[in-house]
Order: C-alpha cells, then sequence, then structure tokens
C-alpha cells in the first residue's frame, strides 16, 4: 500500500533556522525520491530561481501517523548547480566526519527548551507577571511546579517509537523548561536523531497549542537559560588513564573561543554571562565538576581518568552539525 513520507529539512529563517516539512505520498515499494520546493517562502532563494532540492539523508518510522509511514530527514541542495545550499550545514559535518573517521569521536546532546502559550509567556508563568523564583522546579513533581509534563511523555515515546538514541529527559530550573538527551553516538548520527527529535517535539506540542522555544534567553533577569551541553570523546579520551587525552582536548579547544562561541547559537551572550550555572562567553575554562566552567570534566571521569567531557556552552538553538563538527575538527586537529 502506498505510504506517507514525512521531508522533514532545516530552512534560512535568520537568525536560527527553523523546521519546515511536508508530505509526500509513495507508492508501495518504491524509493524516497529527490523532492523539490519553493525556496523563495523559506528564505533560502529568490522568487525568480525558487526551486530548491530535498535528499532523503536519515528515515525512521513516524511514530504520530504509525503503519508504515516515515519521517524523512533531507539535506537541502540548489536547484542549479546541485551543489549544498548555504544552510546545509549538514554537508560540511559529513566531510569532517571522514576526514576523522579514525579518531572515533561520540557525542551525548543536552537539549534544553521552553514551552511558551501562544502569546510567549512561559508556560507555568501567571498572565503578566512572575512565578516563584527558581528552586522548586528542577527535576519537580507535582502541580505548580512542573507544566506540561503530558507532551513531555508523549515526546519520548514518539522518540522511542521512531528508533531515536533518546537517554532521558528532566524537569528544568526555569519554569516550562524542560530537557531530553539523544546520545552517545557518532556526530552525525546524534545531529540527525535531534533534529528529528525537534520536529516531533514542535509537532506533539502543536496540537495542545504550545509553543516550543529554543531561545537561549527565553525569560530576561533571574531566570535560567536554555542551553544545549555537548559531551564529546575520542577513542583517546575514553581508553586513557591519566586524563592526558581529557586535558589536552580542553586546551585545544580553550585556544578558540572566538571560533567556537561565535558558532554556538544566536544570542549566547545574553545566555552565558557567568551567572546561572555558565561561564562568561568570551573567556575560557575547564574543571572537574564545575558547573560554572565552560567545559566542564565530570567527577566520575577524574576518577577512572579516562571518559568524556562536557562542552556547556552551545545554545538550545544551535546547529548541532556545526557545534559537532568544530569540536571535533578542533580537538582531532590538535592531537594529530
Ligand atoms: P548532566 O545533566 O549531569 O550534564 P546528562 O545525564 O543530562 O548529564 O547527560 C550526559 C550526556 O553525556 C549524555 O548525553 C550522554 O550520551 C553523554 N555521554 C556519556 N558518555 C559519553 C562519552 N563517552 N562520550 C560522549 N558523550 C558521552
Ligand atoms: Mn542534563
Ligand atoms: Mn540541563
Ligand atoms: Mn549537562
Amino acid at each position: 500500500m502506498a505510504y506517507q513520507a514525512e521531508y522533514i529539512w532545516i530552512d534560512g529563517t535568520e537568525p536560527s533556522p527553523l523546521l519546515r516539512s511536508k508530505t509526500k505520498i509513495v507508492a508501495d515499494g518504491q524509493p524516497l525520491p529527490v523532492w523539490s520546493f519553493d525556496g523563495s517562502s523559506t528564505n533560502q532563494a529568490t522568487g525568480d530561481a525558487s526551486d530548491c532540492m530535498l535528499h532523503p539523508v536519515f528515515t525512521c518510522p513516524d511514530p504520530i501517523r504509525g503503519r508504515d509511514n516515515v519521517l524523512v530527514l533531507c539535506e537541502v541542495y540548489n536547484g542549479r548547480d546541485s551543489k549544498p545550499h548555504r544552510t546545509n550545514t549538514r554537508a560540511a559535518a559529513v566531510k569532517a566526519a571522514k576526514k576523522y573517521a579514525k579518531h572515533e569521536m561520540i557525542f551525548g546532546i543536552e537539549q534544553e527548551y521552553t514551552f511558551l502559550k501562544l502569546d510567549g509567556t512561559p508556560l507555568g508563568f501567571p498572565n503578566g507577571g512572575f512565578p516563584e523564583p527558581q528552586g522548586k522546579y528542577y527535576c519537580g513533581v507535582g502541580a505548580g511546579r512542573v507544566a506540561a509534563r503530558e507532551i513531555i511523555e508523549e515526546h519520548t515515546q514518539a522518540c522511542l517509537d521512531a528508533g531515536l538514541m533518546i537517554e532521558g529527559t528532566n524537569a528544568e530550573v526555569m519554569p516550562g523548561q524542560w530537557e531530553f538527551q539523544i546520545g552517545a553516538a557518532d556526530a552525525l548520527t546524534v545531529s540527525d536523531h535531534l533534529m528529528v527529535a525537534r520536529w516531533l517535539l514542535h509537532r506533539i506540542a502543536e496540537d495542545y497549542d504550545v509553543v516550543v522555544s529554543f531561545d537561549a534567553k527565553p525569560a530576561k533577569g533571574n531566570w535560567n537559560g536554555a542551553g544545549a551541553h555537548t559531551n564529546f570523546s575520542t577513542r583517546a579520551m575514553r581508553e586513557d588513564k591519566d586524563m592526558k587525552a581529557i586535558k589536552a582536548a580542553c586546551e585545544a579547544i580553550g585556544k578558540k573561543i572566538d571560533l567556537h562561541v561565535k558558532n554556538y547559537g544566536h544570542d549566547i551572550e545574553s545566555r552565558l554571562t557567568g551567572a546561572h550555572e555558565t561561564a562568561p562567553y568570551n573567556k575560557f575554562s575547564y574543571g572537574v565538576s564545575n558547573r560554572g566552567a565552560s567545559i566542564r570534566i565530570p567527577g566520575q571521569v577524574e576518577i577512572a581518568g579516562r571518559g568524556y567531557a562536557e562542552d556547556r556552552r552551545p545554545n538550545a538553538n544551535c546547529d548541532p552539525y556545526t557545534v559537532t563538527r568544530l569540536i571535533k575538527e578542533t580537538v582531532c586537529s590538535a592531537a594529530e
């Protein structure tokens, strides 16, 4: 029987791209074709040369439609010269994956996000006012402490049904803020799964008239921002016994502060202030168990002498293809 394929792609909206998708009916037994879309409606082309092309790169079962239906994550290519579109950051990630394959890097990304009402107020904030200060919300339970758990339940099960590498979820420090983790896997897998998990979150919350915001600082003032802590390891970092490879990786990243921070998501300066469990965006530090450092080395990693490190700086609205590529290029080129 014919089935529905939801073609998902990343658009050209500035300063932070949005996800788009459209449905193709595919005849039974037919492969997924390359498909075109109107790039002039997504800030990816001009009206006089509007065709852009969707190239399927990752497919999984569609947990919302069920049956034989699928979700299809795509890379965007130019219609005219069939080169990767300027918004296609995955193409560069594929090149970096090949170049540094021997380091066997793996990543785990902690995606934080904030639920908003349709008027833009965070869920759990009273209209025109503020809830009680932060303290009781992180990993909380009970009315008045957490909001919209039904969406989290539905989203987590949907990710599992789709076969995504979701690892866990938790309510965050600010009301209406939540997190899920994806990994640990190679950069392309973790980024592809993360993009589909983001799409599923938007799609499920849509049924509740709830907006999903990946803004770095959705509520100004004394409220935590939203990040995407990126945990990473090379084979050497995982197999060492003396922390040497982990320290070398941190030192290498510390030499390229601007390159990383500029590419870790829009409005990072508002989030990385030095308060609210962050380090200032323009200073670099790393430390064991330190949630006020740019890079944290988990306590148990120091005890074992090997494992991974956590770059705490990427924003919730970051591009995972670019963040993982930069960490990979910086860490691996320094190790060669
Ligand atoms: P916390 O909130 O304490 O920072 P989480 O449990 O939310 O920690 O996330 C830990 C992340 O670390 C997960 O995404 C997991 O995949 C990742 N991780 C664990 N081991 C490794 C490793 N060896 N290499 C890369 N990432 C790892
Ligand atoms: Mn976490
Ligand atoms: Mn968190
Ligand atoms: Mn973390």
